[in-house]
């Protein structure tokens, strides 16, 4: 069964904000909303730091609080494991947007819920996530896990990776890779 899934280089992200501006203009998101962000994490102690700069969004995850608490079904698991939003058939009651533990989902001024949706609408003909294909240091991957030579697989099985708040047992199926 395929598994779409993405892989962001935490080693090659400069915090451009390519994606973010790429993925508001593809899915019109309103003015002071995102579906992605960047993250800038310093870690260490002085003069020994590290700065990990990431690109995030929805994780898509396997296991997802956000679909279960869903009293009407409009959140659900579509193709290859995606987390959508079915846009009419949701009453903006915000149950998912509480239940989150990566605060992905924001209120749409139109009264319903949105969040990344991996694109499905470029994926389906056959092109990646906007977020993918403007980024100038090509630091992410997505494509099929499932699939041995997709590159997300391929560089997966070259590079130790982690996931966000793993502790929440959402089972992220965005990974980064360290
Ligand atoms: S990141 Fe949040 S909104 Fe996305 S699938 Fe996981 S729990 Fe749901
Ligand atoms: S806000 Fe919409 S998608 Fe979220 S739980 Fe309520 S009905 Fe479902």
């Amino acid at each position: 069964m395929m598994r779409y899934a993405m892989a962001i280089d935490t080693k090659k992200c400069v915090g451009c904000s390519d994606c973010v501006v790429a993925c508001q203009t593809e899915n019109e998101v309103p003015i002071g909303y995102c579906r992605d962000w960047i993250v800038e994490v310093t870690d260490g102690t002085y003069p020994e730091l590290e700065l990990e700069i990431r690109s995030e969004r929805c994780n898509h995850c396997d296991n997802s609080p956000c679909v279960r608490c869903c009293p009407t079904g409009a959140s659900h698991y579509s193709d290859g494991g995606s987390v959508l939003v079915t846009h009419n058939k949701c009453i903006g009651c915000g149950a998912c947007v509480s239940s989150c533990p990566y605060d992905a989902r924001y209120s749409h001024p139109k009264g319903y819920v949105d969040k990344c949706t991996f694109c499905n609408h470029r994926v389906k003909k056959g092109q990646q996530p906007a977020c993918v294909s403007v980024c100038p240091t090509r630091c992410m991957y997505f494509g099929d896990l499932e699939d041995p030579n997709s590159e997300v697989s391929k560089i997966m099985k070259l590079r130790k990776y982690k996931t966000l708040a793993p502790e929440a047992g959402t089972k992220p199926q965005v990974f980064y890779l360290i």
